[in-house]
């Protein structure tokens, strides 16, 4: 599994607004919407395209176009999708599936309450959008949903991520696994505190997207 941790001074300097607890949630908005959409710039570096040629007011020109099928964008709910309108500002061409996971506060364990994703992913991309890389088991539980499904290879974007989590990727998916996994990712942090939360992180990503409900 290869992991990237975007180093851009953008991203730097939305993402230390992004930490602060003093932003309130129009702007937290506003800032996740605006990092997701340079991840993704990252994020799509490996995408298929297919040559084209289009006709210039000038002359005739090589060009490449994406490669069909069109890719799989998958925000987790619920925090993924303060995500997606990012995401498909760069791809609007993408299909989006959603899966639904809650944590469990006190074990840390998710389980999956939604799911609407394609049968078939053969040979296909798909981008999941999840803010926070934390213990790793939500984005490993839906990277399996993906692969068992048939996708060539599967990137997650996060704004922050743990060591912990991302350790625990890279262990379920191995360089030789079928589908291949990447993480791209605004920032990698210290370590997980006792309540699962990332240290320093941004507290709870849905709770500042969407309100303490
Ligand atoms: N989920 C969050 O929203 N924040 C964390 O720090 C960890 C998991």
């Amino acid at each position: 599994m290869q992991t990237l941790v975007a180093d851009h001074p953008l991203v730097a300097h939305k993402l230390t607004a992004l930490r602060d607890q003093s932003t309130q949630t129009p702007l937290f908005r506003r800032l996740t919407d605006e990092l997701v959409t340079l991840l993704a710039y990252e994020a799509t570096r490996h995408i298929q395209v297919e040559p084209v040629s289009v006709q210039t007011p000038v002359a005739t020109a090589a060009g490449v176009r994406l490669a069909r099928p069109v890719p799989l964008v998958v925000p987790v709910l619920r925090a993924g999708i303060g995500m997606l309108d990012g995401m498909t500002r760069l791809l609007p061409s993408a299909d989006v599936g959603f899966v639904g996971l809650a944590r469990d506060e006190q074990t840390l364990v998710a389980t999956t309450y939604a799911e609407r994703l394609p049968a078939r992913l053969t040979g296909r991309h798909a981008f999941v959008l999840d803010p926070m890389l934390a213990t790793g088991g939500t984005l490993e539980t839906v990277i399996r949903m993906l692969a068992s499904r048939g996708a060539a290879a599967v990137t997650a974007i996060c704004l922050l991520s743990a060591p912990e989590g991302v350790g625990r990727l890279a262990a379920a998916f191995p360089d030789d696994a079928p589908a291949q996994v990447r993480v791209v990712t605004a920032g990698l942090d210290q370590r997980l505190n006792e309540r699962g939360y990332i240290v320093p992180g941004l507290g709870d990503a849905g709770d500042r997207l969407f309100g303490e409900i």
